[in-house]
C-alpha cells in the first residue's frame, strides 16, 4: 500500500471475517461433535478443473523476453540533430507496463518538438507510444522489421502484473518509483479497454507464489487470504485477486487499426545501425525494439529470458487464472495457456519438446491433486 493512504475495508473482507468467527463459533456450541463443514468464501471452493493431457495441445510457443537487470530504459538520446527516445527492457512485464512506461517516453520526447515523429518498433511498447502521440496531435509513421502477430509481445500471457522485469540489487530508487507510476497509468488505459475489442477482462486470479501479504491495498481492493477449504489447490498460503488479462493478439491488432485509422503509417523495415536511424526524415525517433536494441542501439545489459508455453484446446468455462508452484494458466478464447519458463541468457525462440512436456505433466500433476470437494 502507497505511505498515507488508507483503505476502507472491503465488503469482502467484513464477510470474510464474519464467516470465519462464525464458523468457529458453531463448532464450540456444537461441542465439536461434528466436524465444521468448509468454508466457501465466493461460492467457489471447486473450480472446474482444467482437463490437462499431451494431446490437448494446441500449439507451443517460445518468447524471448527484453530484460534488463536495471529496469526498462526510458531515456533521451540527441544523436547528429536528432532526438532519439529509448522505451525498452520490459522484461516479463511489457504488456503490464506498456502505456504508463510510452507515456513516460513521450513526456520526454515532445517538449519543444514540432512535426512527424517515428516510432521504431510494432510490439506492445511501439504501438502504445504511437497512440499515445497521436492522442497529443503529433503525426505518427511505424517502422518495424515484423509486425504482429510475428511480434514477442503476440507471445505474452497477457496477465497485468508486472513480474520478473528487473533485479533488486541494479535498480534506482528513482526507477522503482517510476515505475509504480507506470503500472498504474497502464492498469488504468486497460480498465478503459475491458471487452472483446481490445480482449481485455477482468479474471479471479488464485496466486501461491506472490503478493503474499493479503492486506487491503487500491491496486487489489479485494485480495484475500483463502483459508485451505475454500479452493482446490493442493497448497497453504493462496491468494485471491482480481486483474486483468489481456488476449494479446486481439490487443495488438486492435491497437494497429487505430493507429490507421487516427492517419498513421506502418513501414516494414529493419534497421541494422543507428546511422541508419538517422537517416529518417523524422527529426524525432522512438525506439521501440524490444531486445533488437541489443544489436541496433549496442546496449549490452538486454538479456533474453526465453519463455515456453503450452496451449490446450480452449475451455470457456475455466473463468479463473492461477500462478502456483507447478506453473501459471490464464484461460484465453484462443487456448489455455500453460506456461512456463524463465530461462536467462537464452536465445533459442524455439520451442523445446522436453521443456513442453515438462510444463503439461506439471500442470497435469496439479489437475489430479485438485481438491474440489475436500473436507479436510
Ligand atoms: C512467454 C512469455 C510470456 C509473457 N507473459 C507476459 C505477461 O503475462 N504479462 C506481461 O506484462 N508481459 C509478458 N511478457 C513480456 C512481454 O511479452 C514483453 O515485455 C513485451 O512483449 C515487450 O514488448 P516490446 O514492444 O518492447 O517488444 P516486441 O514485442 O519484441 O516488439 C519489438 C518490435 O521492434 C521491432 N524491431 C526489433 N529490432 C528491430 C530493428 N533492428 N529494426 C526494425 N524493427 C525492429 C520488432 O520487429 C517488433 O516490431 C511475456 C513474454 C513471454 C516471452
Amino acid at each position: 500500500m502507497q505511505a498515507g493512504v488508507r483503505v476502507a475495508p472491503s465488503p469482502l473482507l467484513i464477510s470474510r471475517r464474519t464467516l470465519v468467527a462464525g464458523s468457529a463459533a458453531i463448532a464450540v456450541a456444537g461441542c465439536a461433535t461434528t466436524a465444521p463443514r468448509p468454508v466457501s468464501l465466493f461460492g467457489a471452493a471447486c473450480l472446474p478443473r482444467v482437463n490437462v493431457s499431451a494431446n490437448r495441445v494446441i500449439r507451443t510457443i517460445a518468447g524471448l523476453r527484453p530484460y534488463r537487470p536495471s529496469g526498462y530504459r526510458v531515456e533521451t538520446q540527441p544523436l547528429d540533430g536528432k532526438t532519439i527516445v529509448h522505451n525498452y527492457g520490459h522484461g516479463g512485464a511489457g504488456i503490464s507496463l506498456c502505456w504508463g512506461s510510452s507515456r513516460e517516453a513521450i513526456a520526454l520526447g515532445l517538449p519543444g518538438h514540432a512535426g512527424p515523429v517515428a516510432v521504431i518498433g510494432a510490439g506492445a511498447l511501439g504501438l502504445t507510444t504511437a497512440r499515445l502521440l497521436q492522442e497529443a496531435g503529433f503525426p505518427v509513421r511505424i517502422y518495424a522489421k515484423a509486425l504482429p502477430p510475428n511480434t514477442t509481445s503476440n507471445i505474452a500471457g497477457g496477465q497485468i502484473m508486472p513480474g520478473s522485469y528487473y533485479d533488486r540489487g541494479a535498480v534506482t530508487q528513482n526507477w522503482l518509483a517510476r515505475r509504480v507510476l507506470a503500472t498504474d497509468f497502464t492498469r488504468r488505459r486497460m480498465q478503459i479497454m475491458v471487452g472483446d475489442d481490445y480482449g481485455v477482462r477482468w479474471l479471479p486470479t488464485y496466486d501461491e507464489g506472490r503478493l503474499r501479504s493479503a492486506a487491503p491495498n487500491p491496486v487489489f481492493p479485494d485480495r484475500q487470504a483463502l483459508p485451505y477449504n475454500a479452493h482446490p489447490f493442493p497448497a497453504e498460503n493462496m491468494l485471491r485477486y482480481r486483474t486483468m488479462y489481456v488476449q494479446t493478439g486481439r490487443f495488438l491488432a486492435s491497437l494497429m487499426r487505430d493507429i490507421r485509422i487516427a492517419g498513421g503509417t506502418i513501414v516494414v523495415r529493419d534497421f541494422a545501425t543507428p546511422s541508419e536511424v538517422l537517416a529518417l526524415p523524422e527529426r524525432l525517433v522512438f525506439n521501440c525494439t524490444g531486445l533488437g536494441a541489443r544489436a541496433l542501439f549496442g546496449d549490452e545489459e538486454l538479456e533474453p529470458v526465453r519463455g515456453q508455453l503450452a496451449v490446450l484446446i480452449p475451455q470457456p468455462e475455466i473463468d479463473y487464472a492461477y500462478t502456483v508452484r507447478q506453473g501459471y494458466m490464464f484461460p484465453r478464447p484462443d487456448g489455455i495457456v500453460l506456461g512456463g519458463t524463465f530461462e536467462h541468457g537464452e536465445w533459442t525462440a524455439e520451442p523445446q519438446p522436453e521443456d513442453i512436456a515438462r510444463i503439461v505433466e506439471r500442470h497435469r500433476g496439479l489437475a489430479e491433486s485438485w481438491r474440489c470437494g475436500a473436507e479436510a
